[in-house]
């Protein structure tokens, strides 16, 4: 038999958890994060450069700057900025004032809902979601995004990709207020999850947020995401590790069937 890549099978075997906790009457919760955890931001990133390269007056005040930016090319694995731009040349030590209004406009866009519609699912992320919420787990999306700035494009861009959503099963959970630190934001939430789910699985990008949930709550089971992060912390060598959520449905539909006493 073939072997499966280790990430496939992981996400084969939450699968089965969730079939046979939902089998026993058990709530089984599995709780999402979105900025590259379920979404690829990269185009959204290449956009909010690209219209900062197009602004009139951005052009005017650093004609030198703005002429290399279509240059600049963002990639999956960038975390912010920087990279991006220093492919096309351009460092923040030779412009900074350039970087400094640049990163004023990407703050501003990126937590917004004007660019989320930009943004893809991993791999396989729309389908896992949806195969996990036919075995009846309850689905949270669980952001650092804010209800203020970003609620609607959210919802939007869940729905337009066929994100469950607006179900019993579904939950997305934003932070009140920007101001919130995300890793206790998250960690509150989930704390207050465990007292109604014994079977918790969290998805999550950040080591930052999967260190204090480990730590706090041994209980809730780790998949961290390996596409990108703030570099603050480093994710626990232990933990199971994926970098998309493609997985063999077909296997898992085969599995459902088999007997059970
Ligand atoms: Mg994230």
């Amino acid at each position: 038999m073939a072997t499966m890549p280790k990430s496939a099978s992981l996400l084969r075997k939450i699968l089965e958890d969730a079939h046979l906790a939902h089998r026993k009457g058990e709530p089984f919760l599995a709780v999402f994060d979105l900025d590259s955890t379920l979404f690829d931001l990269t185009v959204r990133v290449q956009k909010i450069i690209q219209a900062f390269a197009g602004d009139a007056e951005m052009r005017k005040k650093y004609p030198e700057a703005c002429a290399k930016l279509p240059s600049a090319r963002v990639h999956p694995q960038d975390w912010g900025l920087l990279e991006g731009l220093a492919r096309a040349g351009l460092f923040e030590a030779d412009h900074p004032e350039f970087f400094h209004d640049l990163h004023t406009h990407w703050a501003a866009c990126f937590f917004s809902n004007s660019y989320l519609h930009e943004d893809q699912p991993l791999p396989g992320a729309v389908e896992f979601v949806q195969a996990l919420e036919r075995e009846n787990a309850r689905i949270m999306y669980l952001t650092g995004r804010d209800v203020e700035r970003m609620w609607d494009g959210t919802v939007a861009s869940l729905r337009a990709w066929r994100f469950p959503l607006d179900r019993e099963h579904t939950q997305l959970v934003l932070k009140p207020h920007r101001e919130m630190n995300d890793a206790h934001f998250k960690l509150e939430v989930i704390q207050n999850a465990l007292h109604t789910y014994p079977h918790i699985w969290l998805f999550e990008n950040e080591p930052v947020n999967l260190n204090l949930v480990q730590a706090r709550c041994p209980a809730v089971r780790l998949v961290f995401i390996e596409t990108t992060h703030s570099g603050r912390e480093q994710a626990a060598d232990d933990l199971d590790r994926i970098r998309h959520f493609e997985t063999d449905l077909a296997a898992f539909e085969e599995f459902k069937k088999l007997p059970r006493s």
